[in-house]
């Protein structure tokens, strides 16, 4: 399988989008942006129904059948190019925003996300939504993180010391993405991950973030007591250079925090934060992300590189979600946001971790308040500790809880979380749970048009069309082959009923059987009987009088039967209940 020749990896073939989403066609919807005549063309997936109808859906996919060598096309680099031939100076999306600029990864990210330029422009401005693009990333296809638009998912992945290679590290970018990841986290700690990085970012069409402290440290050969702030610095530059979109970095934790996880019961979790925390004390100095905070802003608004301003004191456990040395963090955190937007550098806040339902609120609150409403990027939360091996679910609880309150982004947990490094199909069943998480919280936060694919779906279960019910579905290659358990081939694609409750029972059909029974006697000049024609006393203001429990009890009977005649079911069956199900052939 993978070579070891870093420079020459030998890739798998890339899965294929008609594979992933049966009936579905990838469209392009062109924009022009007017001040430079660009042409965008702004991707999205036309699922295709059986009824003649189609529904649009957001795609982060991005383009497709290009040989991972040779990466996929450079969509960003005229925009880029014009930029710098202009000599501009700071090239955040930030800054043009406040100079009421439109740029054209503004109108990229509003046109995809239905909503007005402006919005996106003057969210970026005030600092409560980001555009991660670095000028070196030009194969990206913006995306806007706010808690104004569509709640996005980050997906992490990365070798360890322990395994993976660049083509598998490719592959899980490529999953992702195809199974809908608004963007990358590249957490690579093991071998060659300049290199790795290097493929993923020039395949990736959604923005990269990486810790660079991990780097660092592989550069000190993992010897923490060695990093230095000109070794974090060059290795910012050289992820800059390279295309990185947002680096996480945990300069919000301060020395005089550190003890305050001493009665914790699972410590510091952050690989980051333990990482610092560990310099900081080992040197007893400050730690120096923070002491050379304006020097990393410095590089950031270079290359207009995001700050995902990492919580590297965030709960490991239930235990310790909300204490002291949390909240001691985000109250940095927002110092160094607002010095961030000072320089007109992008940024989010990372937030936590393990925190337990009914306690996310304090979080978003003090989050909001504490950091002028930046973007909150969180983990999960996981919401419950006792689930090894089903933590995407766990997190999810959190996050569709948290994103429901506005949270922007919310980074993915797979099932291998706490376990393990995740696997290709870990990211796919990590991102699709995350889908149901930011699109819940779509729904709560009333985003414009999340029902409407709630709705296509509704309609086509109710009218039985399964081949539609699978291709809207997050997963159709999952929802198919599960129907196809137990009721497979072509003809049962088109049934009035599936094996979950049989023909008899299914209650869709029932209803259905009812709507016609109903227009059948409306056509017929039936009218509907009143209570009292049916059997019930009532005391003149449609309330049930004093023996109403009898006669309801009587009319219901009477109406059964009436429902039996026209349905055709004999007395004696029914009452043995034969009515409600089929003959079984042995
Ligand atoms: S049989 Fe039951 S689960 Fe299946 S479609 Fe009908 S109501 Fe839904």
């Amino acid at each position: 399988m993978p070579k070891v020749d870093p420079s020459n990896p030998d890739f798998r073939r890339a899965p294929l989008f008609q594979e992933c989403f049966p009936s579905s066609t990838k469209e392009y919807k062109e924009v022009v942006h007017q001040p430079t005549g660009s042409v965008l063309r702004v991707p999205f997936r036309r699922i295709h129904l059986t009824d003649g109808t189609f529904y649009d859906a957001y795609d982060t996919s991005g383009p497709q059948g290009h040989p991972p060598k040779e990466g996929i096309p450079k969509i960003r680099a005229d925009w880029v190019a014009r930029r710098e031939a202009r000599g501009d100076t700071n090239q955040t999306q930030m800054t043009y925003a406040r100079q009421g600029i439109i740029t054209e990864e503004m109108l990229f990210a509003a046109t995809r996300e239905g909503v007005d330029p402006e919005l996106v422009r003057s969210e970026l401005a005030r600092g409560r939504a980001i555009v991660p693009a670095n000028k070196r990333h030009i194969e990206m296809e913006p995306v806007v993180v706010g808690r104004l638009f569509r709640t996005k998912l980050n997906a992490n992945t990365g070798n360890s010391a322990l395994g993976s290679s660049i083509e598998e590290e490719v592959e899980k970018m490529q999953w992702a993405v195809m199974w809908g990841s608004d963007t990358l986290m590249d957490l690579s700690t093991g071998k060659n991950i300049h290199e790795t990085r290097e493929f993923v970012i020039r395949n990736s069409p959604v923005p990269i973030g990486t810790v660079p402290i991990y780097q660092a440290l592989e550069k000190v050969y993992g010897k923490v007591e060695d990093l230095s702030w000109d070794l974090f610095k060059e290795t910012l530059v050289e992820q800059a250079e390279q295309g990185v979109d947002y680096f996480t970095i945990h300069a919000g934790l301060l020395l005089h925090m550190v003890p305050y996880t001493i009665n914790r019961l699972t410590g510091i979790v952050s690989r980051g934060g333990s990482i610092h925390a560990k310099w900081c004390l080992s040197h007893h100095q400050e730690n120096f992300a923070y002491t050379h905070w304006e020097e990393i802003l410095d590089i950031c608004a270079k290359y207009d590189v995001g700050l995902s301003i990492g919580d590297g004191l965030r709960p490991g456990s239930q235990h310790d979600a909300c204490d002291k040395a949390q909240f001691a963090e985000l109250k940095v955190q927002g110092d160094l946001t607002r010095r961030a937007w000072a320089k007109g550098v992008q940024v989010m806040n990372e937030g936590p971790g393990h925190v337990p339902i009914h306690r996310i609120p304090e979080n978003v609150t003090k989050q909001l308040e504490w950091c002028d409403e930046a973007p909150f990027y969180t983990l999960g939360p996981v919401v419950t500790d006792i689930a090894p091996g089903y933590d995407h679910i766990t997190s999810a609880i959190g996050a569709t809880t948290i994103g429901a309150l506005g949270t922007a982004l919310l980074c993915y947990v797979t099932p291998k979380e706490h376990l393990g490094l995740p696997n290709r199909d870990d990211v796919k069943a990590g991102v699709i749970v995350y889908k149901i998480a930011c699109h819940a919280a779509d729904l709560a936060k009333g985003i414009a048009g999340a029902m409407d694919w709630d709705d296509a779906m509704s309609k086509a279960r109710f009218e039985f069309r399964w081949e539609d019910q699978f291709n809207l579905s997050l997963d159709p290659v999952t929802a198919r082959s599960m129907h196809d358990e137990t009721l497979p081939g072509p003809s049962l694609k088109v049934a009035h009923f599936c094996s979950m409750c049989g023909p008899k029972f299914c209650a869709m059909k029932v209803t259905q059987e009812l709507r016609e029974l109903a227009k059948q006697q409306l056509e017929a000049g039936i009218p509907l009987p009143t209570p009292e024609e049916n059997g019930v006393k009532t005391n003149g203001n449609g309330q049930g009088g004093k023996d109403v429990e009898d006669l309801i009890h009587t009319g219901m009977a009477a109406k059964s039967a009436q429902f039996k005649a026209v349905m055709n079911i004999a007395p004696a069956e029914s009452e043995v209940g034969g009515g409600v199900y089929v003959n079984v052939q042995h």
